[in-house]
């Protein structure tokens, strides 16, 4: 739902702000939202329960959720500071939810190796009981469908993803349309290439190369720079820049790409960032690889070709 529905906004990523949500839910419900509880009182047959969350956040991201919850809080202690996890879940499938969450703090606790110390208060992943299109990012709170959780960690890949876009996303917003599409991308590449293999290899490669295919062969002749006039989320715009930013890791390596990351997050955290600047700041890195990022790479109008693969 988007957030105006539910709340005034000018509904602007850039615009952010810090929230205090105050949910009333009848007894024996309970309440979930952006941030940490800094309030639970039980009124006769009803609970208020307080939400706080300093942000900033985008209005996009803002999440309520009410109902019957098991809960779980666990902590990851070197995401910067120790970081409190909750998981949220039908009781029902707990066996599920459990198993394909459970290397949760894990995924944390790389990507802050990889991008930087976590950016917020708290991280959360609430289960609610219906099958959604895909889970949302939502800060702090991350939201997933039961069929999400399917006891095999089948979608653990974007388990990773909703993590990842704490960062990536949330903490740094997009400043336009193509800045949204060019994070987009480097989250996918976090999603596929990382996780799936942590070093550059064959693994990573491959899996990027059956879309890198398929793009060339549907003609796909995109711009990172300017999306245009199409529709901004459709598929074809995602997966070049996603390309793109696997074949800018392989060019620059993963020690520049990934300090690029991490420098790029702590100089625009809690801001937003437009386009093109993660290709380009490859490419005016100090240090004796300096200049060697195939710079216009960020804006060629077809699906690249990788330095190395
Ligand atoms: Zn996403």
């Amino acid at each position: 739902m988007g957030a105006p529905s539910w709340f005034p906004c000018n509904d602007r990523p850039d615009d952010k702000a810090s929230y205090t949500f105050e949910i009333t839910v009848p007894g024996g419900h309970q309440a979930l939202a952006n941030g940490s509880l800094v309030e639970h009182r039980e009124t006769g047959g009803s609970a208020r329960w307080t939400y706080h969350h300093p942000g900033p956040m985008a209005s996009y991201l803002a999440a309520v959720y009410t109902g019957r919850f098991a809960r779980e809080t666990w902590t990851v202690e070197d995401a910067g500071a120790p970081v409190p996890v909750h998981i949220a879940y039908p009781a029902g499938r707990a066996k599920e939810v459990r198993h394909d969450l459970a290397r949760q703090g894990r995924i944390l606790q790389v990507f802050t190796d990889l991008f930087g110390d976590y950016p917020f208060e708290s991280y959360g992943v609430v289960v609610v009981d219906a099958e959604l299109a895909a889970p949302v990012e939502n800060q702090t709170l991350s939201v997933f469908g039961t069929n999400h959780m399917d006891g095999r960690r089948g979608w653990e890949t974007l388990v990773a993803h909703e993590t990842a876009h704490q960062w990536f996303g949330n903490s740094v917003s997009l400043g336009g349309l193509a800045a949204h599409l060019a994070q987009r991308g480097v989250r996918h590449v976090r999603g596929v290439a990382v996780v799936r293999a942590p070093r550059r290899g064959r693994r990573g490669h491959a899996r990027a190369a059956g879309p890198r295919r398929a793009g060339r062969a549907a003609g796909q002749n995109l711009r990172i720079a300017d999306p245009g006039r199409r529709p901004p989320l459709r598929r074809p715009h995602l997966r070049p820049r996603r390309l793109r930013l696997h074949a800018l890791r392989l060019a620059v390596g993963d020690t520049r790409f990934f300090r690029v990351l991490r420098t790029w997050h702590e100089a625009r955290r809690g801001g937003s960032a437009d386009t093109g600047r993660v290709p380009r700041a490859c490419g005016t890195g100090d240090g004796p690889e300096r200049g060697r990022c195939p710079r216009p790479l960020a804006l060629r109008e077809t699906v690249p070709r990788y330095a190395s693969a």
